[in-house]
């Protein structure tokens, strides 16, 4: 079989650090086991437009892998020229760089390492919360430019403890970045979810499920969002949702960049409606040096917790979705069944609960 993946370039990084799996160079650790069952493996970081490496290759291809963090997107159109794809692999979690309807019509299966990287994201969704709330990056470049003034910092500077914290999605992500915000003591943990929780569940965490988002958004002083993308979810916040949220809310979004709108989100930091915005996914990636999100700021100058997309590829994480790569692609091979936790869309149907309800 030609099996294709898309992974990014680690350069120097990767070739001093083997753990850097999810690089083109380190190629997941695939490459030996691959070969010695005779398969074709190409790998490239090259992936956008129809000269790039990516959309040659995938016309013959039989399975896909790539990750989340510099996706192949396989489209309907790409999908059509790919005759002999029957497997699409997310080397992590989150599939929505596939159009799942169309690998539902064209009978394409689509399995990620689901559970591979989500304790990665809720830490990474925590560290960010504390940052915005404390004021941290602002304070730090401070120290870095040779300056003293702790009034200009402290003047934005708060406790998380007394806050309402309220996660859009309350699965394996969410409910971790809830379980890590217990001992913070926040006046109320919110969740807005279509799959409630078990009332266990709830109490051992002690949030609360508000069914109406502009209800739930209206009583939070930070949002959380850690859903995936689909159609339900895309472009859910702007505009009109942000007038929602309380003004000096902070929102943290770990999830998919086109979950929110850009231009929006920039628009409502900047008038200092939200106070903070912090998260790793952007819509597209690599992001655009010019993407508003790089530079935008609240008025006094802070708010920004953005960062290139690797909350969820910490070199724990790499071995967890390396490692659960292979088993899916060992599934495959040897036909046996795979962790049905991990199949987002199986022969012709959409099998996670995940993404909209249907
Ligand atoms: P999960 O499937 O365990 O949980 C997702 C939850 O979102 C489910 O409970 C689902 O019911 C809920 N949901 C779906 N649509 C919703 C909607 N419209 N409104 C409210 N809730 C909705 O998934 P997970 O493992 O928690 O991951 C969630 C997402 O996080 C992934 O799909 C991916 O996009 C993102 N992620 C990002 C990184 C990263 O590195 N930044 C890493 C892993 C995952």
């Amino acid at each position: 079989m030609k099996i294709l993946a898309v992974l990014y370039n680690g350069f120097k990084a990767a070739k001093a650090e083997p753990r850097l799996l999810g690089t083109v160079e380190n190629e997941l650790g695939l490459r030996p086991y691959l070969e010695s069952l005779g398969h074709e493996f190409y790998v490239t970081s090259d992936k956008e437009g129809p000269q790039s490496e990516f959309q040659k290759h995938i016309v013959d291809a039989d399975i896909l892998i790539t990750t989340p963090f510099h996706p192949g997107y396989l489209t309907r159109p790409i999908m059509e020229k790919a005759k002999n794809l029957k497997l699409c692999v997310t080397a992590g979690v989150g599939s929505d760089h596939v159009d799942i309807n169309a690998a539902v019509d064209h009978k394409i299966q689509v399995l990620e390492v689901t559970g591979s990287n989500v304790t990665s994201v809720a830490e990474h969704v925590v560290m960010s919360i504390l940052n915005l709330v404390r004021n941290f990056v602002p304070a730090h470049e401070m120290i870095e430019r040779g300056e003293w003034q702790v009034s200009d910092i402290a003047r934005n500077a708060f406790d998380l403890e007394g806050k309402t914290v309220g996660t859009i999605g309350a699965g394996r992500i969410g409910y971790r970045v809830l379980q890590r915000l217990v001992p913070f003591d926040c006046k109320e943990l919110l969740y807005f979810d279509y799959a409630s929780l078990s009332a266990e569940r709830e109490q051992a965490v002690g949030a609360r499920r508000i069914n109406d988002l502009q209800e739930f958004v209206s009583k939070c002083d930070v949002v959380t969002v850690n859903a995936p993308l689909h159609d339900g979810t895309r472009g859910l916040i702007n505009k009109k949702l942000l007038s929602h949220f309380k003004k000096g809310a902070w929102l943290v979004n770990t999830a998919r960049g086109a979950i929110c709108e850009a231009d929006d989100v920039a628009e409502a930091l900047k008038s200092g409606h939200l106070n903070g915005y912090a998260g790793d996914v952007w819509n597209v990636q690599p992001a655009p040096k010019d993407h508003p999100w790089r530079q935008m700021k609240n008025p006094l100058g802070g708010g920004n917790g953005m960062t290139p997309h690797y909350s969820g590829t910490t070199l724990d994480a790499q071995a967890r979705y390396a490692a659960g790569t292979k088993t899916i692609l060992q599934n495959y091979f040897e036909g046996k069944p795979q962790n049905p936790a991990d199949v987002i869309v199986g022969v012709g149907k959409v099998e996670s609960a995940s993404y909209g309800q249907r």
